[in-house]
């Protein structure tokens, strides 16, 4: 018997952009480390790895060949030219995550977004991250030392034209405070969660609730 407490809901898609250096990546880790019922999309790319980076955990690391056979096999639910280097987030992850009724969380670019905002626009949540200045900016993309200095100005330059962006995001969040950042996406991720349209088992379990007879 399924859990009448807790009527049946379908998963949703978390999306968390940015400019690179805004801070998605540490919210998104922290989210995913911290909440529950909630699976982080790990990405291909064909970047080069950064030092502390682990392949498979924050990203699949592959080469360009590899990147287009994905593409034409159509196994790549979005996919983008970010910085000079092919992103992808594999479909089939994603599928089985909302299938089994668990959300999952996405690190990916305005494109990747209006792609999947295009497919799947009921099941999206859609959140950009602004810096609070493009100096403070810099200096996070610098105080991470993990760029080289041209990557870093690429980003920078880079940083205008996503920025730009803001209006396809259904919320729009200032990373000053990196608590006050987190736990404005946890209080959408909550609410979002608890959305009437999202709620598949809520007519079953309204029917039960009236149907009890209480003396
Ligand atoms: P992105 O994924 O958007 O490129 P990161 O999450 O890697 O950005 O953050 C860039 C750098 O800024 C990291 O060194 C991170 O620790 C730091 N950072 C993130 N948020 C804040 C904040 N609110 N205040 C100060 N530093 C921050
Ligand atoms: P970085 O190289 O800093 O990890 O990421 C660069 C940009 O690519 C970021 O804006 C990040 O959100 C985006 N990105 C990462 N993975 C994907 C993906 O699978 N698809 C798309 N469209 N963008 C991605």
């Amino acid at each position: 018997m399924a859990d009448l407490a807790r009527p049946a809901r379908r998963g949703l898609m978390l999306i968390l952009s940015s400019p690179s250096g805004a801070g998605k990546s540490t919210l998104t880790r922290t989210l995913s480390q911290k909440e529950t019922n909630l699976d982080l999309s790990i990405s291909v790319t064909t970047r080069g790895k950064r030092p502390s980076e682990i392949d498979g955990v924050h990203y699949r690391f592959i080469d360009r060949d590899a990147f287009d056979l994905l593409r034409q096999r159509d196994e790549l639910l979005e996919w983008a030219e970010v910085h000079g280097n092919g992103y992808g987030t594999p479909r089939k992850p994603v599928e089985e995550a909302l299938k089994a009724g668990r959300d999952v969380l996405f690190d990916i670019d305005y494109q990747g977004t209006q792609q999947i905002l295009e497919k799947a626009r009921e099941d999206v949540v859609a959140i950009f991250i602004l810096p609070p200045s493009m100096a403070e900016l810099r200096s996070r993309l610098v105080r991470r030392a993990e760029d080289a200095p041209e990557v870093i100005a690429r980003r920078l330059d880079n940083a205008r034209d996503e920025i730009a962006r803001w209006s396809v995001y259904d919320y729009v969040i200032v990373n000053d405070d990196l608590g006050a950042a987190y736990e404005s996406v946890r209080a959408i991720l909550v609410a979002e969660r608890l959305k009437r349209s999202r709620a598949v088992g809520m007519a079953d379990f309204v029917e039960t609730l009236l149907a009890e007879k209480v003396s």
